[in-house]
């Protein structure tokens, strides 16, 4: 699709504003004028000495385009008032209606937070998210209870509180729909040894700056990747360190993604579990053979439940799985039993992904029509799953957004009365320091005083990592500089 700018500087807004409703197509945009005879997305701003004109929709040949005039004082709400008139003309014009209104950043309920701290009431905050960015009462009212936990876990942190994340980019196969930077293990196992060594290093050496800076551990957070991709004596020895370098006295939380069943075995289990992590995740997806066969995930049904299984007889604290709405070829109909099945379970966490759609179309499926269908499939699955969660005594803690995902809607952690998983908090909240380890992983400082944000990007590639990580040990030493100034 054709985006056309003229007279004002939105253009990342009024991109991703498009992109929600044009979700497989490439955005094209220009400045003066759109190629002749071509479809295009207006949005313009006329600035005349009485008053503004925004102009925005569809320019087709059939659908008509909406104006406003604002007064010249109004001009530090163009930007909004335009991204509302240009959402309002492409619902209209398209019939896709994104329950998040005009907001396409992935933290809405930050957004919703920091509105909070500016009005008097929080019924006069909601009413403000909702008018500002067309959000629906659905999605207000879950970014409110979501909002009301994730709270609840930010007050309980101090200042110099701190996270590790430690990364394990590798996984036994590639799912078709993976969005992270993760490497097939059969390739990558000639790199793990020196991975681990490199891996050791840096443990050692955050260490040294998290005690020097004064930092205290409270939550660490293996993830990748799949970390049971490594074995059990490899877990034993990364576990060791994080024992050997870090106080854990104050630790809160300790969680392993298990992600994959293919990859759990009792005895790694076992290793995770004796070296104190009490949180896991082990992943279904989809209590559906097929749906799994079409994503690639190299694992069946009967695989999760034995892992699963396992995971219960060694009686961890908490087990998360995740599942995911919109994946292809799975139904309504499968989709519901898949919600059913894992509440049967009851699992202390059960996070609902929605499935980004150029990912599923890259799966293969999809023409345009068929993608529209599972774009509202998407919608009527979260619905169903959002209120068999509610009835089985779950709640919102956390939440965020991917760019494109079906129906435009979010990813969210629910859990059981006390169970919520305080590291996805605080990683979506960017109120706690998290210092991270290994290849692709980010550091992010948060200043004790000011709340800024800093951040320090580990190199994505396993062989770069550990190359490389000289120059690694001198970009984390800014943080010394950053928590000092
Ligand atoms: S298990 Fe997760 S990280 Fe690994 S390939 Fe599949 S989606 Fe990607």
């Amino acid at each position: 699709m054709n985006l056309l700018i003229q007279g004002h500087s939105f253009r990342y807004e009024m991109e991703r504003l498009t992109m929600m409703f044009f979700p497989m197509e490439k955005i094209h945009w220009f400045v003066d004028s759109a190629p002749a005879g071509e479809p295009y997305v207006l949005t313009r701003l006329e600035q005349q000495e009485d008053h503004i004109r925004i102009t925005a929709g569809l320019v087709d040949g059939v659908h008509q385009t909406d104006s406003i005039v604002l007064k010249p004082e109004e001009g530090e709400q163009c930007e909004l008032a335009m991204g509302r008139l240009l959402y309002r003309a492409l619902c209209r014009d398209t019939g896709i209606v994104p329950p998040w209104g005009i907001l396409t950043g992935i933290r809405p309920v930050k957004l919703l937070r920091d509105i909070y701290a500016g009005v008097e009431s929080r019924a006069a905050a909601e009413e403000q998210f909702a008018a500002d960015y067309l959000v629906t009462p659905g999605k207000v009212e879950l970014a409110r209870r979501t909002e009301g936990y994730e709270r609840a876990i930010l007050e309980q942190n101090k200042p110099m509180d701190f996270s590790l994340y430690v990364s394990i980019p590798f996984c036994p196969t590639r799912c078709h729909y993976c969005s992270f930077v993760s490497h097939g293990i059969q390739q990558a196992r000639k790199l793990m040894p020196q991975y681990l060594q490199t891996l050791e290093r840096e443990l050692m050496d955050t260490a040294v700056i998290a005690k020097e800076l004064g930092l205290r551990l409270t939550t660490v957070y293996f993830g990748g990747g799949t970390p049971t991709t490594l074995s059990s004596a490899e877990l034993d020895l990364l576990m060791g360190w994080v024992e050997k370098y870090f106080d854990l006295s104050h630790l809160q939380e300790y969680t392993v993604e298990a992600g994959r069943p293919d990859t759990i075995t009792r005895e790694k289990l076992q290793v995770i579990r004796d070296h104190g992590a009490g949180r896991i995740s082990v992943n279904p997806q989809t209590f559906n053979d097929q749906v799994l066969k079409n994503i690639g995930r190299g694992h069946t049904v009967q695989q999760f439940l034995e892992s699963y299984q396992i995971a219960r007889e060694i009686a961890f604290d908490c087990i998360n799985i995740d599942l995911i709405a919109g994946l292809p070829g799975d139904d309504m109909e499968s989709f519901c039993r898949s919600i059913d099945s894992a509440v049967a379970l009851a699992p202390e966490n059960i996070t609902l992904h929605t499935l980004s759609i150029k990912r599923a179309a890259g799966l293969g499926s999809q023409d345009a029509s068929s993608l529209q269908r599972e774009y509202h499939m998407a919608v009527d699955m979260v619905d169903y799953g959002y209120r068999a969660f509610d009835k089985a005594g779950y709640h919102p803690y956390y939440l965020y957004r991917q760019r494109n995902t079906a129906g435009n809607l979010e990813n969210t952690g629910f859990a059981k009365e006390g169970k919520d998983g305080r590291y996805n908090v605080y990683i979506m909240a960017e109120t706690q320091t998290i210092l991270a380890v290994g290849a692709g992983a980010v550091t992010k400082a948060v200043h004790p005083v000011s709340g800024e944000v800093f951040r320090v990007y580990n190199h994505k590639y396993p062989y770069e990592y550990i190359l490389r990580y000289q120059e690694l040990q001198k970009r984390k030493d800014q943080l010394y500089t950053f928590f000092e100034q």
